[in-house]
C-alpha cells in the first residue's frame, strides 16, 4: 500500500458547502490542515479551513496553486469541471478519482454505466430534440420524467410527463438542453447505501438508510431501514459493485428505489458523503466524514457499526423565514431572495431539552426557502421513536 497521509498533512477540498465543512471538522479534529477552493468567500467550509481560495473552478492558475499546497485533493460536489480535476491531479492524488466524477456528473452516462454493469435501472433514453422526446415517450411510455443530463440536483431541471401531449411544454421547461427521459418508477420506498472503499480495495458500508423526500428535497432519513436481510444484502451488493467498477477510493452513495417483491431500481450515485449519511456522525462508531478522510488518506477504514437506531431531519431555510414563506416548487424556481439576512432564529432551546438529539448548523449567512441550513439527528431505542423525535422538535423550533 502507498504511504498513508498522516496528520498534520493538508487536505484539499474542491467545493465549500456543508459536506466540505463536516469533512473539514473531522479532519481538524484529527490534526489535519484544510485548504478549500470555491467561488465563495466565508463559506461553510472556509470557516473551518486554514486557507480559503475564492476562485472560479475554471481559474486553472489558482486551481494549480491550491493543488500544489495540499497532500490529497477531494471534492464535495460532482460538478467539478474535468479540466479542474486534471489540473489538480498534476500535483496531488484526486480521490475518489476522475472516473467517478465523469460518470456521476452526467445522468445519461451514469444510467448507461449502471446498465453496462448489469445493475437494475428504469428504462431510459437520450433526448436532444423534441423529436427524440416524442420518440422516447412512444418507446418508454408514460408517466415519465425528463431530466437535464448535467447539473441537476434536488429535483432541479426535472419535468414530470403525464401524457405524450405534455412533451413540447416539458422540452421548453428543461431549456431544450441535452436530457435523459426515464420511465417513472412506482416505488414503495426510497433507500440509500453509503459505502466506503479504501486504497486497498476494502469495502465497508452503513447498511441501508430509508429516505423521505419533500418537494424533491431530502426531508427525513432513518437507519437501519426495516428490510428483510436478503433485500438489504442486495442493496449493499449494488453499492459494492458500483464502487469496485469505478475503483473508488473514498465514500460513495447509491440512491435506490425499492419496487415490488424486494427488487430495486438504481436512481443515481454521489461519489461523496451524502445527506442521508449525516446521521452516521452521531449514530455510528465512525461517521461518514471521518470515513471519507480515512479512505482518501490511505488509512484503514473505521468501524461502521451503529450505537443506536437513528433519524435525521433536514433544517431548511424556511424555518428562519416568516410563516408565509414555504419551500414550494414555485418559490424555489423563482429563487426567492426576500431574506437578505436571517429573519429570525429558530428556538434552539427545544433541541437541547433532549439528551440524545444533536444539532448541526452549517454556518450559512442567508436563509432561503429550500436551502439546507442544518440538520437534527436523534438516537433512540428504535427508528420510529427517533423519527418521531426529530419531527416533533423540528415543529417546536419554528420561531422563538
Ligand atoms: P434525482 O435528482 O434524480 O435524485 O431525483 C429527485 C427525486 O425525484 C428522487 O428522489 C425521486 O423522489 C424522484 N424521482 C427521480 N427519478 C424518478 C423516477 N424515474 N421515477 C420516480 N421518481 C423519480
Amino acid at each position: 500500500m502507498n504511504n498513508p497521509i498522516l496528520p498534520p498533512a493538508t487536505i484539499g477540498i474542491l467545493g465549500s458547502g456543508q459536506l466540505g465543512r463536516m469533512l473539514a471538522l473531522s479532519a481538524r479534529q484529527m490534526g489535519y490542515r484544510i485548504h478549500v477552493l470555491s467561488p465563495d468567500h466565508d463559506s461553510p467550509t472556509g470557516q473551518i479551513a486554514d486557507k480559503e481560495y475564492t476562485a472560479s473552478y475554471d481559474d486553472l492558475d489558482t486551481v494549480r496553486e491550491f493543488a500544489r499546497g495540499v497532500d490529497v485533493v477531494t471534492y464535495e460536489f460532482e460538478n467539478v469541471p474535468a479540466a479542474t480535476a486534471t489540473a489538480c491531479e498534476q500535483f496531488a492524488p484526486l480521490r475518489p478519482g476522475a472516473q467517478a466524477l465523469h460518470i456521476s456528473q452526467n445522468r445519461l452516462r451514469e444510467k448507461q454505466f449502471f446498465a453496462d454493469n448489469g445493475l437494475p435501472v428504469t428504462p431510459f433514453t437520450a433526448v436532444n430534440s423534441l423529436t427524440d422526446l416524442q420518440n422516447g415517450l412512444t418507446q418508454i411510455g408514460t408517466p415519465a420524467i425528463l431530466k437535464t443530463a448535467a447539473s441537476g440536483y434536488d429535483g432541479k431541471g426535472q419535468q414530470f410527463i403525464h401524457r405524450p401531449e405534455d412533451a413540447a411544454a416539458a422540452w421548453e421547461k428543461v431549456g431544450k438542453r441535452p436530457s435523459i427521459l426515464e420511465r417513472f418508477v412506482e416505488f414503495e420506498r426510497e433507500l440509500s447505501v453509503v459505502g466506503a472503499r479504501g486504497l486497498d480495495g476494502r469495502f465497508v458500508h452503513y447498511g441501508v438508510i430509508e429516505n423521505n423526500h419533500h418537494n424533491h428535497i431530502l426531508d427525513i432519513s432513518v437507519a437501519p431501514a426495516n428490510l428483510p436481510s436478503t433485500v438489504a444484502a442486495d442493496a449493499i451488493a449494488i453499492a459494492d459493485t458500483v464502487m469496485a467498477a469505478l475503483d473508488v477510493v473514498g465514500v460513495l452513495t447509491v440512491e435506490l428505489f425499492l419496487i415490488s417483491n424486494g427488487r430495486f431500481r438504481l436512481n443515481e450515485i454521489a461519489p461523496r458523503p451524502h445527506n442521508s449519511g449525516h446521521l452516521t456522525i452521531d449514530a455510528c462508531v465512525t461517521g461518514q466524514f471521518e470515513q471519507q478522510l480515512r479512505a482518501i488518506c490511505g488509512l484503514p477504514l473505521g468501524d461502521t457499526g451503529y450505537r443506536k437506531p437513528a433519524a435525521m431531519a433536514n433544517l431548511l431555510g424556511d424555518l428562519w423565514l416568516e410563516e408565509n414563506h414555504h419551500s414550494d416548487t414555485e418559490a424555489q424556481s423563482q429563487s426567492v431572495k426576500s431574506a437578505k439576512s436571517v429573519a429570525r432564529n429558530p428556538n434552539w432551546t427545544a433541541v437541547f431539552a433532549h439528551q440524545d438529539l444533536h444539532l448541526h448548523l452549517y454556518g450559512k449567512h442567508e436563509a432561503r426557502p429550500g436551502r439546507k441550513m442544518g440538520h437534527l439527528t436523534a438516537l433512540a431505542a428504535d427508528t420510529q421513536a427517533a423519527k418521531a423525535l426529530v419531527q416533533t422538535v423540528r415543529e417546536e423550533i419554528k420561531g422563538d
